[in-house]
């Protein structure tokens, strides 16, 4: 964990003609350059760091953004995207200054295309909008982040957003068809393509996750998918985590494929149960989420089997959710935990490591034992059937000490983590936070590669610096060598941008 820290020593002021290029691109009104309408851009829900931008602007359209590219690639300005803000990794700081772009205000819904299960959104779009907008039709947009009232498409693409039913269908780059985007020369560009069968390198998938750091989206195209027949979600309790735990992987071993299979430990429980009335059992230990989804003739016979699983692993208590309405309001609780934990610690420190879901129940042990040695709280709520892990380290930071405390904890669960088979990040990305983690599961060369494909879309570096790579690299320090490099340099023509860019790197000798 980063102590809460701002940076101090930013880049000389703006030129005032690059604020005026602004200003003509977006209007006057929506370029934003006094520190107390900065503020709320300082943060993202990383909230451990603050970075002031230098100033931020709020365009409607693609062309403005490009406009904005541009002016910031004559005046050798560094840029963020910004979606809601919500993100978990600092990825929407402005950590070397220059200016953020706030998405916010494109939020255009284009086209929904039901023929064709699509549908074209701007970036910033809300999630749960898309859905809000699709409630009266047979088809959603399946990737449902528990931010998803606030967080925005183009932030869920950038980050690759998960969500409670990612488990069955996927998390966001399975939904996304097509991109248009701003290059950092600020070109519009769209990559992918409108049917499900693109041939040619998978540029869209290269965008979805990378964390903004290779240009700005700022149209999707979107898979819809049918939604099912019938829907059963069931609650189980179970007398520990560890036993909740191992139904987890008996669920998944015996091919009930659940749409969605969350896990909540006591603590969880109390804090939704009090913020929300809900009323989870509060006589056990761990309660698993449990939802299944198909045909209504499937579902009869599968909720039997389920019944029958989570008995045979020592479930408490079962029960099942019967209208839409219980349906929802379990959900939302469960998306909404993490509120629920303000009630009594101020602040919390989140991973969102991803483990083998057969080293579940171990893992968790490990990770409670880590805790108490550190005498920190936890409480714990995650994708269980992804083996996606959410361990809150609840604290008060105003406690001696205690930031210490919560950092040694932090790491230790990583080496845990890691030490299980397990990777840095699920959902929440890479950003500032666990860039200097890299290392821990990427090699040299394989850091390299990603550095080089870094600079084949940002040359200048210009783009979102300063996250991801555990070393900030700059074009000079970074190159792809030997018959990769050359390969793609005689391969790309010369007057598409990705081909000007390998060619000024083969210029610059880094293409060799
Ligand atoms: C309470 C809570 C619950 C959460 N639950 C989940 C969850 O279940 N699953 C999950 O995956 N995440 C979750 N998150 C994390 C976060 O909501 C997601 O990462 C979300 O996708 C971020 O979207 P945003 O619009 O807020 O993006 P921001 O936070 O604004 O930005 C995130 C990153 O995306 C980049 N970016 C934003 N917009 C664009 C764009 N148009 N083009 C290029 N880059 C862009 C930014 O530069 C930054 O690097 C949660 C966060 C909170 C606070």
């Amino acid at each position: 964990m980063a102590t809460v820290a701002a940076l101090s020593s930013l880049p000389q002021a703006l030129p005032k003609a690059f604020i005026k290029q602004l200003q003509q691109a977006v209007g006057k009104a929506y370029v934003l350059t006094a520190p107390e309408e900065q503020r709320v851009y300082e943060c993202d829900a990383y909230l451990l760091m603050q970075a002031p931008p230098q100033a931020v602007v709020l365009p409607i359209s693609t062309q403005q953004v490009a406009d904005v590219v541009k002016a910031c690639n004559q005046f050798d300005i560094a840029f963020t995207a910004r979606g809601a803000g919500t993100g978990l990794s600092g990825g929407a700081l402005a950590l070397q200054g220059g200016i953020i772009i706030s998405l916010n205000r494109m939020q255009r819904i284009v086209a929904i295309d039901e023929a064709n299960q699509t549908a074209t959104v701007e970036a910033g779009v809300v999630n749960g909008r898309l859905n809000e907008v699709l409630a009266s039709s047979n088809f959603f947009f399946a990737p449902d982040p528990s931010s998803q009232s606030a967080s925005t498409i183009g932030g869920n693409i950038a980050e690759n957003a998960g969500g409670i039913h990612c488990l069955k269908y996927g998390v966001t780059t399975d939904h996304v068809l097509a991109l248009e985007m701003v290059t950092t020369e600020g070109e519009v560009i769209w990559l992918g393509s409108s049917n499900r069968f693109n041939r040619g390198l998978n540029l869209t998938g290269l965008l979805t996750g990378s964390e903004g750091t290779l240009g700005i989206v700022t149209q999707a195209l979107v898979a819809l998918t049918r939604r099912p027949q019938a829907i059963q979600v069931f609650l189980a309790a179970f007398p520990n985590i560890q036993t909740a735990a191992n139904c987890v992987s008996a669920i998944m071993r015996d091919g009930l494929a659940p749409a969605a299979l969350e896990l909540m430990d006591a603590f969880t429980v109390r804090a939704v149960n009090a913020a929300f009335g809900v009323g989870f059992p509060e006589d056990s230990e761990a309660v698993l989420l449990i939802e299944i989804d198909g045909t209504k003739a499937s579902l009869a016979q599968r909720g039997t089997v389920l019944n029958d699983l989570l008995k045979s692993h020592q479930a408490l208590q079962i029960k099942e959710a019967t209208t839409p309405e219980d349906r929802h309001n379990l959900w939302q609780a469960r998306k909404k935990a993490v509120a629920s934990y303000g009630r009594y610690y101020p602040a919390f420190y989140l991973h969102d490591c991803v483990i083998p879901r057969s080293q579940l129940a171990p893992v968790l042990s490990q990770i409670l034992a880590v805790c108490e040695h550190h005498n920190v709280a936890i409480a714990n709520v995650f994708h269980a059937g992804d083996g996606n892990l959410h361990p809150h380290i609840l604290f008060n930071p105003k406690d001696d000490g205690i930031h210490n405390r919560v950092h040694a904890a932090g790491v230790a669960i990583i080496d845990i983590c890691l030490a299980a088979g397990g990777t840095l990040s699920g959902e929440h990305g890479i950003g500032i936070e666990k860039a200097h983690l890299m290392p821990k599961v990427f090699n040299p060369a394989d850091l390299e590669r990603m550095a080089a494909i870094k600079s084949v879309f940002d040359l200048s570096g210009r783009c979102n610096p300063g996250k991801l790579f555990p070393v900030r690299h700059g074009c000079g320090e970074v190159g792809a060598h030997g018959p990769f490099g050359k390969a793609l340099v005689n391969t790309m023509p010369q007057q598409t941008w990705l081909g000007r860019s390998i060619a000024a790197l083969a210029e610059r000798g880094l293409w060799i």
